[in-house]
């Protein structure tokens, strides 16, 4: 049987089935076109059609979100919930709200997270939603609002055997909050394995906020190690200033790195004296502002409302805003600046030209399935914490989940050895996540 020919006939499938939704395309393309050497290995995977089957969700749901603004006037937004696949656990992934999203979005994010779950060793399936809501601008009072009027659709498809939603852009711990207090109240069940990214005093787990940030600073830490590097006096560039971009500051801070840049929508900071987190976490989490405001409290920052943050000379950089925010031109503008490593703490930041730039100037590159799956782990942390009623303390949490990047990173690297591919982690990460969701699914039957 020729592999790639039927690698092919399935992405040409994919392209047919599901028109228009090309970051859905790009994320299943970059999984297809790393599997061939692995279903050439495992010849039944593809009789029993196991690709096609994990291109295709179990489920789709999309609702119409009616809520009230502060003006009484009357909004109409789209939600979403991928199922993508329970092979491994219950459906998990985050939700995001931001106007750009839709459902080749929703489907990208679902697709990855199959592998990247599979990756961590833990009991959880695939699957993404959100909604084209904006909360920029919006009062306390509309997000919740609009929150409520979510979760009075979506509770149905919940469960904490079921789908386990969690934070992503524009949903953190304020939404999660009132997204569960509207579930509990319309299933009159304190479940809290439901969702995850909890506050820590009802039923949230130590290091939750911290993880994706702390673990993609951690799985950089083991690729520089693993080439005799160290983080130590490094200087780094990080990409947005949200929850990923801000704990991978601190971290990268705490492990001696120096992080001289950030960004967000507007534009990005150079702050060559390191950037306070601190005052970054102020200005952008309790202040809500842009991010123009830090350079305007620290007179050692800049401001640029043009150019890419990516053009700062730097060792390091951590993509951590958005999809396709890395494109080919920076990554050329990073090699030329001598860049050692470069690793996703966002989903799928790197477009595939910029990848294959980065790959063959020898760049140490880690794909966000790998590095950035800390998140979900300690949310897969919370969800057990929740079962057995307990709580660990941040130490504890913060000690597992560095034990599942070092064993993330270890597995990505031994399957890409194994497959003849050094330092391939993308290779690395795509093959041990399809193979332990593949087993799983043989084993199951055709379902
Ligand atoms: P946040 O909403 O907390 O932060 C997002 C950051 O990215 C903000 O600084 C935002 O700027 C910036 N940003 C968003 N869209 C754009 C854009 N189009 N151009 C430039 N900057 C942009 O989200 P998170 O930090 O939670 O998520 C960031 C990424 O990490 C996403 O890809 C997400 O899927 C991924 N991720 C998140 C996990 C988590 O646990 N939260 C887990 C694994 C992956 P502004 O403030 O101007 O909007």
């Amino acid at each position: 049987m020729n592999v790639s020919a039927r690698i092919d006939a399935v992405y040409a499938q994919v392209l047919r089935r599901n028109p228009g939704e090309t970051e859905f395309h790009q994320a299943v393309g970059e999984v297809l076109h790393t599997l061939a050497p692995v279903l050439r290995a495992h010849p039944d995977y593809v009789d029993t059609r196991i690709v096609e089957r994990l291109c295709e969700p179990e489920r789709q749901i999309i609702f119409r979100v009616p809520w009230v603004d502060d003006r009484g006037e009357v909004h109409v937004n789209r939600g979403f919930r991928v199922e993508f696949s329970s092979a491994l656990g219950p459906y998990k992934g985050g939700l995001r709200f931001h106007p750009s999203v839709n459902l080749g979005i929703v489907k990208f994010l679902g697709f990855e997270q199959i592998f990247k779950n599979a990756l961590t060793g833990l009991a959880i399936g695939g699957g993404k939603g959100g909604a084209d809501f904006d909360p920029k601008g919006r009062s306390t009072g509309e997000v919740m609002r609009f929150c409520q009027s979510f979760m009075t659709e979506l509770y149905r498809h919940l469960g904490e055997h079921t789908d386990v939603p969690a934070g992503d852009i524009g949903v953190g711990s304020r939404e999660i909050g009132y997204l569960f207090g509207q579930y509990k109240r319309v299933t009159n069940r304190y479940e809290a394995g439901v969702l995850t990214g909890k506050g820590v005093s009802w039923g949230g787990s130590h290091a939750r906020t911290e993880a994706t940030g702390y673990g993609t600073v951690y799985f950089v830490q083991e690729m520089l190690t693993a080439r005799g590097l160290h983080l130590d006096g490094r200087r780094v560039v990080v990409s947005g200033s949200g929850n990923v971009a801000l704990y991978a500051i601190e971290k990268i801070h705490a492990l001696g790195g120096h992080v001289v840049a950030c960004s967000d929508s507007s534009g990005y900071l150079v702050d060559e004296r390191g950037i306070d987190v601190t005052l970054l976490k102020e200005i952008k989490e309790v202040r809500r502002e842009r991010i123009s405001a830090y350079a305007e409290a620290r007179p050692t920052a800049s401001f640029s409302a043009r150019g890419s943050v990516f053009d700062v000379p730097c060792d390091i950089a951590l993509p951590c805003a958005t999809q396709n925010e890395l494109d080919e031109q920076s990554a050329i503008a990073l090699v030329k600046n001598s860049v050692v490593a470069v690793a996703e703490g966002a989903n799928m930041p790197c477009t595939p030209a910029a990848i294959n730039v980065l790959r063959e100037a020898g760049v140490l590159f880690g794909p966000g399935k790998a590095a950035n799956a800390g998140g979900v782990a300690t949310s897969a942390l919370e969800m057990r914490q929740n079962a057995s009623r307990h709580q660990w303390t941040f130490q504890q949490t913060e000690t597992q989940l560095a034990d599942v990047m070092r064993n993330i990173h270890a597995q990505c690297r031994a399957t890409a050895e194994a497959y003849d591919a050094p330092e391939n982690y993308v290779l690395g990460a795509n093959a041990t996540g399809f193979l332990r969701a593949a087993e799983a699914m043989d084993a199951q039957g055709l379902v």
